[in-house]
C-alpha cells in the first residue's frame, strides 16, 4: 500500500490505519443545493486516501504526496485562521470543526494522497475532508455518522478554508453506495440510494473534464445565489425549494425583473428535473434520463447562465456524435461536463469532443468513464 509506506517513511512508523474518500460528479440538480433543493449526486472511483495515526500532545502533522511541499505542522488549537495555510487548511479545518463540535481529538499525522483531479468540479475537497473525518472519528471512537461527518466536513470548508459551498459534495463523498446515485434533500439531510447500475443496462457516463476555469465563476457563483435569494423574497417563500413546480408560471408572472426570473425558473425547473431523474431510475428506464441531462443544459446555458463556450462544445459534440443526453455539472464556467452513452458507443463520443476541441483550438479535455462508487470507508 504506497500511502501507508509513505507514511512511515514520513513518520518513522507504521500508520494505525487508512482510510479513503471518492470525489463525486452531480447527475443533475445544480445550483439547487444553495436553494435548499434537490440534488443526486454519486460518488466516483477517484479517490483520496489517508494513513494516520492519532496524537496525544496538540499536534497536527499534515503531509501530502500530491504537493511539492514538506511536512506542514500545526497546534490542534491554533488560534491563528487556516485561510492562507493552503490545502492544509481542509484537513486542519476539520480538526478545528470536531474540536469546536466538543470532540476529544489530541492530535494526528496524516499522509495522504489523491487521484481525484482537482479544480476540475470534481470535489477534490471534499474528498480530502470526509477521508480525515472518518479516520479520526474511528481512531478517536467519535461514533459519528456518514451526514454528521458531511457537516463537520461542510463547517471545515466554510468557516475554516473559507469557502462557501453547500453540503452535497460531503455528502456524497460520505454517503454514497456503489452502483447508486445519492437522492439528498438538502434542507434536511434526508436521502436515499437510487439505483444506476449503468453497465448492468449497456450504458456509459463520461465525464468530460474541460480543464478550463474562467476567472468570472468566482464573482457569477455569489451574484447567482444572491438573485435566488432576491427571488425567493419577492415572492414571499424562505427559499426557491418552497415552490412547485405546478406553480412556477403563476410565480414567475409576478416577478418584475427579468433576470431573477430566469434564475427563479432554472433553479425551480431543476428541482423538478431531480424528481423526474429519479422516477426514472427507479423504473429501470435510465436511457430517458439523457433528454432531462440535456434540458438541464439548456436551462443552465440559458437561464441561469453559467456555462461557457467549451461545456456548451463538449455537449453539442458529444450528442452530436450520438449521445443520449449531456449536461454541464458543478458550478460552470469550466471545470466538467457529464455525457449519458451507449456503452458500445462511449469511444465514439469520446474521439469526436476530442476533435471538437482540437478544431476549436482549446486545451485536449480528459475525458473517463464515471463509474458509481462507494463513499468513505476504511481501507485497512
Ligand atoms: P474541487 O473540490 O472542485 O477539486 P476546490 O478548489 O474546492 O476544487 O479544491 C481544490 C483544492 O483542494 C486544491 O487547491 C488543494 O488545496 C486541495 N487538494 C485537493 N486534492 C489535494 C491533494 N491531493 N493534496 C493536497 N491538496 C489537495
Ligand atoms: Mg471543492
Amino acid at each position: 500500500m504506497r500511502v501507508a509506506d509513505g507514511f512511515t517513511e514520513l513518520y518513522g512508523s507504521a500508520p494505525e490505519g487508512v482510510w479513503a474518500a471518492p470525489g463525486r460528479v452531480n447527475l443533475i440538480g445544480e445550483y439547487t443545493d444553495v436553494n435548499d433543493g434537490f440534488v443526486l449526486p454519486l460518488a466516483l472511483p477517484h479517490t483520496a486516501v489517508a494513513a494516520v495515526s492519532r496524537r496525544g500532545d496538540g499536534v497536527l502533522r499534515l503531509h501530502s504526496a500530491d504537493v511539492r511541499q514538506g511536512v506542514v505542522q500545526l497546534s490542534v488549537d491554533d488560534p491563528a485562521p487556516l485561510a492562507g495555510t493552503g490545502w492544509a487548511a481542509y484537513p486542519a479545518g476539520v480538526v478545528r470543526a470536531l474540536r469546536e463540535a466538543g470532540h476529544p481529538v489530541t492530535g494526528a499525522d496524516i499522509h495522504l494522497a489523491s487521484t481525484v483531479p482537482t479544480g476540475a468540479g470534481l470535489s477534490s475537497s471534499a474528498a480530502l475532508e470526509v477521508v480525515t473525518a472518518l479516520a479520526l472519528n474511528d481512531l478517536y471512537g467519535l461514533g459519528l455518522t456518514g451526514p454528521e461527518l458531511a457537516v463537520l466536513a461542510q463547517r471545515a470548508e466554510n468557516a475554516f478554508v473559507g469557502v462557501p459551498c453547500g453540503v452535497m459534495d460531503q455528502m456524497a463523498s460520505a454517503c454514497c453506495t456503489e452502483g447508486h446515485a445519492l437522492y439528498l434533500d438538502t434542507r434536511d439531510l434526508t436521502h436515499r440510494q437510487v439505483p444506476f447500475d449503468l453497465a448492468a443496462r449497456g450504458l456509459g457516463l463520461l465525464v468530460v473534464d474541460t480543464r478550463v476555469k474562467h476567472a468570472l465563476g468566482d464573482g457569477a457563483y455569489a451574484e447567482r445565489r444572491a438573485g435566488c435569494e432576491a427571488g425567493a423574497r419577492a415572492l414571499g417563500v424562505r427559499t426557491l425549494r418552497e415552490l412547485e413546480y405546478a406553480q412556477l408560471p403563476a410565480s414567475l408572472a409576478r416577478l418584475a425583473d427579468g433576470t431573477v426570473r430566469s434564475y427563479v425558473r432554472h433553479v425551480v425547473s431543476d428541482n423538478h428535473r431531480v424528481r423526474r431523474v429519479i422516477d426514472l431510475l427507479e423504473a429501470g428506464d435510465v436511457r430517458g434520463v439523457g433528454p432531462v441531462l440535456t434540458e438541464g443544459h439548456v436551462s443552465l446555458r440559458d437561464d441561469l447562465r453559467v456555462s461557457c463556450p467549451e461545456l456548451d462544445l463538449a455537449v453539442s459534440s458529444s450528442l452530436g456524435a450520438g449521445a443520449l443526453g449531456a449536461r454541464m455539472t458543478g458550478g460552470g464556467f469550466g471545470g466538467s461536463a457529464l455525457v449519458l452513452t451507449e456503452a458500445d458507443a462511449a469511444d465514439v463520443v469520446t474521439k469526436a469532443v476530442h476533435e471538437a476541441f482540437a478544431a476549436a483550438g482549446y486545451p485536449a479535455p480528459r475525458i473517463f468513464p464515471a463509474v458509481p462508487s462507494a463513499g468513505v470507508r476504511r481501507l485497512r
